[in-house]
């Protein structure tokens, strides 16, 4: 019987085992988590109002299921939206594990209903008119597993392991993994050494720093990712309500000219609430909310550009901090608004010229200003062809009062080098889920455990 070590309790992990299991594997399974199990993973936040910083490890992010257990959990189900995995296996292999990863989430309970799964007409003309403007629209119909739901959900996917014999060790944290002659043969958890015949990093977008510190001591191949450098537009909800109306988020993809990265949109927020964000490191990013119950009259998306950065620079993460930091520099650390006429006419953006327009920010202590002195040359040019673009699908888009909030980032993992066994260049080592840098939704970390998992039985 193969020892199995998978480290990190995320979706990607838990699919591994649950695969295995599912398909009767001859595995003896243990997943580490530095989190709790899912059933004690409460947020103090609800009763005290503020963050108390849980130590050692935040609940939140933390834990059986991961990063996104508290998120109303949206499984996108469409190969184009979750990360470059397809990349690594083949669209057409990516797409077949995830109508097959989907049926696993409907077994244990997921909604059946899928939003945006229909072919209307005004979805056609919608369509139709990114064909006329150069954009792709990308079909991505969503299941909503609900909080509440994804919290039951994965507590019987968890009892279901446990049943089924898979060692789930919580609280406890892998520090270090055991390489001899080029072969993983364990890990240190806890500060002893546990020893299996293949080991799966799955530690997700925050282990991926500690991933990374282990590729570098241990000499595991990796590549500098993506970056994706933008703003986030708002406009009143009369333009963008066709739209609105039509899909449940609007996913649209262009290359403009002259530059051609991949230019996006991203998270679309219909009477929704621009928001700051803090990271770690003081980092004042913006962000887009919709609230249930309190709309205002505005939608906010974001447009991202990606980037990628090879040779003598490859840090694209470091390079997009300091974007940020020169954005929040302009800004007195506080996020930077601008009106597209503003930027069209080569001047900034005065407080009093923003309470004339019919767009009341909804971000009420962002600071006008010129988003234009801090984000570089390339990035802006392609925003703005972007929106161009988009104007074509959604007339007014483009209009002078247009607001652009700036800066929004989005920072993904570097990239474990892996062959499409999932093999890194250290023989039984392999890294899946967010933390390889190959994924970045909770339907695509799910299908690379799953995938995992069938090659472990392929070669059993
Ligand atoms: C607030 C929020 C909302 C989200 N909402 C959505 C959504 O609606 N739809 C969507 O598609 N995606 C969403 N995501 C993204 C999604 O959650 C992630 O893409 C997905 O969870 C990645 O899965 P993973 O298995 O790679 O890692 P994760 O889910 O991040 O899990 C990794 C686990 O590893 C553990 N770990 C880390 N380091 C160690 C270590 N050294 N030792 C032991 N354990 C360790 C962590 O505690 C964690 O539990 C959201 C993310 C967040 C943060």
């Amino acid at each position: 019987m193969k020892n199995v070590l998978i480290i990190g309790a995320g979706p990607s992990g838990i699919f591994t085992a649950l695969e295995l299991v599912r398909k009767g594997g001859n595995f003896n399974i243990t997943i580490i988590e530095q989190g709790n199990l899912v059933e004690k993973r409460v947020c103090p936040k609800s009763k005290t109002k503020e963050c108390v910083h849980c130590k050692p490890y935040c609940n939140i992010t933390s834990g059986f299921s991961g990063a996104g257990a508290f998120s109303d959990g949206k499984l996108s189900l469409s190969h184009s939206v979750g990360g470059d995995f397809p990349n690594l296996v083949g669209e057409d292999v990516a797409q077949e594990f995830i109508d097959y990863t989907d049926t696993i989430y409907l077994e244990f309970g997921a909604d059946t209903h899928v939003e945006g799964a229909e072919q209307t007409d005004a979805i056609k003309e919608i369509r139709k008119s990114a064909s006329i403007a150069g954009l792709k629209l990308v079909d991505c119909p969503i299941r909503h597993l609900g909080t509440e739901k994804a919290h039951q959900l994965y507590f019987d996917i968890e009892q279901y392991l446990l049943n089924a014999g898979v060692k789930i060790l919580a609280n406890k944290n892998c520090s270090d993994i055991i390489i001899e002659n080029e072969v993983c043969i364990g890990a240190v958890v806890n500060g002893e050494k546990m020893y299996a015949d293949e080991i799966i990093i799955a530690t997700g977008r925050k282990g991926a720093d500690w991933l990374d510190e282990m590729c570098r001591l241990h000499g595991i191949g990796r590549e500098p990712g993506v970056v994706d450098i933008g703003v986030r537009v708002e406009v009143r909800n009369e333009i963008m309500e066709k739209v609105n109306n039509a899909l449940y988020e609007s996913k649209l993809i262009g290359y403009p000219k002259p530059f051609c990265n991949k230019v996006r949109t991203f998270c679309q927020n219909p009477g929704g609430f621009v928001a700051q964000e803090n990271y770690d490191n003081n980092l004042a990013v913006v962000n887009g909310h919709s609230y249930k119950d309190i709309k205002s009259e505005n939608t906010n998306l974001a447009i991202l550009c990606s980037h990628h950065f090879t040779c003598p620079f490859d840090d694209p993460i470091l390079y997009a901090q300091k974007v940020g930091e020169l954005t929040n520099m302009l800004g007195d650390n506080k996020i930077l608004v601008q009106r597209l006429g503003d930027i069209k006419s080569g001047k900034r953006t005065w407080q009093s010229e923003l309470n004339k327009t019919n767009i009341k920010p909804s971000l009420t202590d962002a600071v006008a200003g010129d988003i234009t002195a801090a984000i570089p040359y390339r990035t802006m040019t392609c925003i703005l062809n972007f929106i161009e673009q988009m104007n074509v699908v959604v007339p007014g888009f483009s209009s002078d009062e247009t607001l652009l909030y700036a800066p929004e980032i989005k920072f993904y993992s570097n990239r474990v080098k892996m062959d499409k066994n999932l093999n890194t260049n250290v023989k039984n080592l392999h890294c899946l889920g967010d933390a390889s840098g190959w994924t970045r939704g909770l339907m695509m970390a799910s299908v690379m455990g799953v995938y995992m998992a069938r090659k472990l039985l392929e070669n059993n």
